[in-house]
C-alpha cells in the first residue's frame, strides 16, 4: 500500500481540507499513476454536499484524472511506465452484463459501475477519487490520452467531454441539425465545441448574454438569454436536439417546446429535485426527453482521439489544491470559465 496526500470532504457543510488515503498494491491487471492534474465536476459538489443522497465521508472527490503511469502489473499489456493516461467516472464494472459487454460499462446491470469515488471496489475498500497524488486502476478502465492534448486539458475531457460526446454521438449531431445547448460551463462548452467539430449548427441558451463572446468564438452560430421571455417565443419549434447541462431545476416546458417534431432534449445535469413535465409538451410534437450517463470505456478514448484530431480542447483555469473551496464557491455561482483543473503537484 502507498499513502498519497488528497483533499477529502468530511461533510456536507465544512471545507474540503487537505489528508491522507492509501492505495491498494499495484495488482496483476493493475495500472499505477502519479496524478497529475484533477478537474473539478459539479457532480463533485453535489456529491459532497450531500444533493444526491448522503456519501460515505470522508470523499475524496475527482473523477477527470490525468497524470502519467508509474507501475504496472504483471499481466498488464495495455500500458508502460512512463505512459500518459486518464481514468473518468467509474474504475470497474462487471464486465458480463449485457451493457458491459455491449461497451456501455456506465449502464452496467451487473452490480453497477464502481464510481471512481464514493462507491466500493471489487476488493471491498472504498474508492477515492482524483484529488490525491497517485492512483491505482485496473488496465481496462484506463484511458490513453493522445500526445497533442496537454495532461491539464486532457482531466476535463475525461467526463464533461465524454458526457457530452456521447449523446451528441447517439442523437448524430451532424451537418444539417440544430442542437441547443443549455448552460455554459464545463459540460456546456465542451458541448458547443464538440457539436461545432461534428458540424451541427449550435445555439447556446445561458441565463445571460454575459459570455456570448466566449460562445461564439467556441463555436455557437446563436446566442439567448434565457432570461428574456422573447427568446421562447423566437425559438419556438427550431431543434433537433436540446443537451441540457444545466445543474438546477428549470422549467422543462419552456425548453421542450423549442423541440422541432421528433425533436429531444437531454437531461444531463442532475439537479437535486425533481422536474415537471406537461404531457402536453411532448404530445404535441411527438418529442422525447431522454437523459445520458457519461460514456463507455470504448466511446471515452474514441472521444480523445477525436479531440486530439479536431483541436478541441476545455478552456480551464489551473488552481492549486488550497483553492478547491473557492472553486466549488464559483462554480456554483456559474463564475467557471469554463473548469477550474487542480494541479495536484503539492499531493504527489
Ligand atoms: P457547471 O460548470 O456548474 O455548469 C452548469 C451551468 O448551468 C452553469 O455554468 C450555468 O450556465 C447553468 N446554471 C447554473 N445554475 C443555474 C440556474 N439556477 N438556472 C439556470 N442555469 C443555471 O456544471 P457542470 O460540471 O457542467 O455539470 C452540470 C450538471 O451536469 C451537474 O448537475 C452535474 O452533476 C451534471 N453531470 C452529469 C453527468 C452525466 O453523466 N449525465 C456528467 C457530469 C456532470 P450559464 O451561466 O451559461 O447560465
Ligand atoms: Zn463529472
Ligand atoms: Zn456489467
Amino acid at each position: 500500500m502507498k499513502t498519497v496526500s488528497a483533499y477529502a470532504a468530511t461533510s456536507a457543510t465544512e471545507p474540503l481540507t487537505k489528508t491522507t488515503i492509501t492505495r491498494r498494491d499495484v495488482g496483476p491487471h493493475d495500472v499505477a499513476f502519479d496524478i497529475h492534474f484533477a478537474g473539478i465536476c459539479h457532480s463533485d459538489i453535489h456529491t459532497v454536499r450531500g444533493e444526491w443522497g448522503e456519501p460515505a465521508y470522508p470523499v475524496v472527490p475527482g473523477h477527470e484524472i490525468a497524470g502519467i503511469v508509474t507501475e504496472v502489473g504483471s499481466e498488464v499489456s495495455k500500458y508502460k511506465v512512463g505512459d500518459r493516461v486518464g481514468v473518468g467516472c467509474f474504475v470497474d464494472s462487471c464486465r458480463d452484463c449485457e451493457s458491459c459487454r455491449a461497451g456501455e460499462e456506465q449502464y452496467c446491470t451487473g452490480g453497477g459501475m464502481v464510481g471512481t469515488y464514493n462507491a466500493v471496489g471489487r476488493d471491498g475498500e472504498p474508492t477515492q477519487g482524483g484529488y490525491s497524488g497517485a492512483i491505482v486502476v485496473d488496465e481496462n478502465y484506463v484511458l490513453r490520452i493522445p500526445d497533442s492534448v496537454g495532461l491539464d486539458e486532457a482531466a476535463p475531457l475525461l467526463c464533461a467531454g465524454i458526457t457530452t460526446y456521447s449523446p451528441l454521438r447517439h442523437w448524430n449531431a451532424g451537418p444539417g441539425k440544430k442542437v441547443a445547448v443549455i448552460g455554459l460551463g464545463g459540460l456546456g462548452h465542451l458541448a458547443v465545441k464538440l457539436a461545432a467539430a461534428m458540424g451541427a449548427e449550435v445555439t447556446v441558451m445561458s441565463q445571460s448574454l454575459k459570455k456570448m463572446e466566449d460562445g461564439i468564438r467556441l463555436g455557437a452560430s446563436d446566442y439567448r438569454a434565457t432570461s428574456d421571455r422573447a427568446t421562447f417565443k423566437e425559438l419556438h419549434g427550431r431543434f433537433d436536439l436540446i443537451i441540457n447541462t444545466v445543474s438546477a431545476n428549470l422549467n422543462l416546458a419552456d425548453y421542450l417546446n423549442l423541440l422541432k417534431r421528433d425533436g429531444t432534449l437531454v437531461e444531463l445535469g442532475m439537479p437535486e429535485h425533481p422536474m415537471q413535465v406537461p404531457a402536453g409538451s411532448l404530445i404535441f410534437g411527438r418529442r422525447s426527453i431522454s437523459g445520458s450517463l457519461i460514456g463507455g470505456i470504448a466511446e471515452t478514448q474514441e472521444m480523445l482521439d477525436f479531440c486530439a484530431e479536431h483541436d478541441v480542447r476545455p478552456e480551464i483555469e489551473v488552481i492549486t489544491p488550497d483553492y478547491i473551496n473557492e472553486a466549488y464557491e464559483r462554480t456554483i455561482a456559474s463564475d467557471v470559465r469554463y473548469r477550474f483543473v487542480i494541479d495536484t503537484a503539492s499531493l504527489r
